[in-house]
């Protein structure tokens, strides 16, 4: 991410890491791919090494999403805590991984089970960064009828992140999707109200709101080119940055 006056790399103390449960899902189309989910702990290491404190939330979509599962005529709230299930399991999959890579690592849920994993205590995530340990946060807010993002948005806000970044397939936000058009344009920045009012599918509109509330920047980045979350902190990766 590139300082507009300096040129260089910003250094951010503290960051939350967001991506959707189908970045783990590999080539598979479903559930958790091992390789894929070692891949991507590599790319957190790689800037934690730098000493940079990382929070993170996974997504679900990979096992199941509540909107399906009301669409299949299930009660959305019980669909919506299925699906926040779903997440805890993918934060347990990434811990095991972060672990092998001798990261030490929490997942503390919005949902108590304590036989899995912490439940949330604020002050405890913030010592558990400070003590370099990388905080996965798992079952969404615990709230049916949100999404991750919101919850990503949310963590962030509470644990002063710098910034949060969205882990995606393509470089940034386009103004078109970039697998259909040719011409499609990348943004360098956006602001928080030219994403809602285009409808940019960047996160979703309560995550935007929330983050414009609290002045925390989105940056959008691709996780799949290799170095590529270490690259955008370091100010020589490809990246949109939503803010203001
Ligand atoms: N979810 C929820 N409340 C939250 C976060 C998530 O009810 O605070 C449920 C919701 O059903 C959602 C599912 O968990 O569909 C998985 O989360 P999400 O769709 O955000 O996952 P992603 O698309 O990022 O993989």
């Amino acid at each position: 991410m590139q300082d507009q006056e300096t040129g260089g790399a910003i250094p951010l103390k503290r960051v939350m890491l967001k991506i959707s449960g189908e970045a783990l899902m590999g080539p598979q189309g479903f559930g958790l791919h091992p390789p894929t989910v070692e891949r991507i702990a590599k790319e957190v290491k790689s800037v934690h090494d730098t000493g940079v404190e990382i929070c993170m939330v996974i997504g679900g979509g990979n096992i199941f999403r509540g909107l399906q599962g009301s669409a299949q005529g299930m009660e959305r709230t019980t669909a919506d805590y299925m699906g926040m299930l779903a997440t805890v399991m993918n934060a347990l999959a990434m811990q095991g991984a972060l672990e092998a890579q001798g990261i030490h690592t929490r997942v503390i849920s919005a949902i108590p089970m304590d036989q899995v994993c912490e439940p949330y205590i604020r002050r405890r995530a913030v010592r558990h960064l400070e003590k370099k340990r990388v905080v996965i946060f798992a079952a969404g807010t615990g709230n049916p009828y949100f999404t991750t993002d919101t919850a990503a948005t949310l963590r962030a806000s509470e644990m002063s992140c710098g910034a949060i970044f969205k882990g995606t397939k393509v470089d940034g936000v386009y103004d078109k999707d970039p697998a259909q058009h040719d011409d499609a344009v990348r943004y360098d920045t956006i602001t928080y109200d030219e994403v809602l009012q285009k409808h940019l599918k960047v996160m979703d509109a309560s995550a935007i709101a929330l983050a414009r509330e609290n002045g925390l920047p989105i940056i959008v980045f691709s996780l799949d080119a290799e170095g590529g979350f270490r690259s955008i902190l370091d100010g020589s990766g490809t990246c949109t940055r939503v803010e203001g």
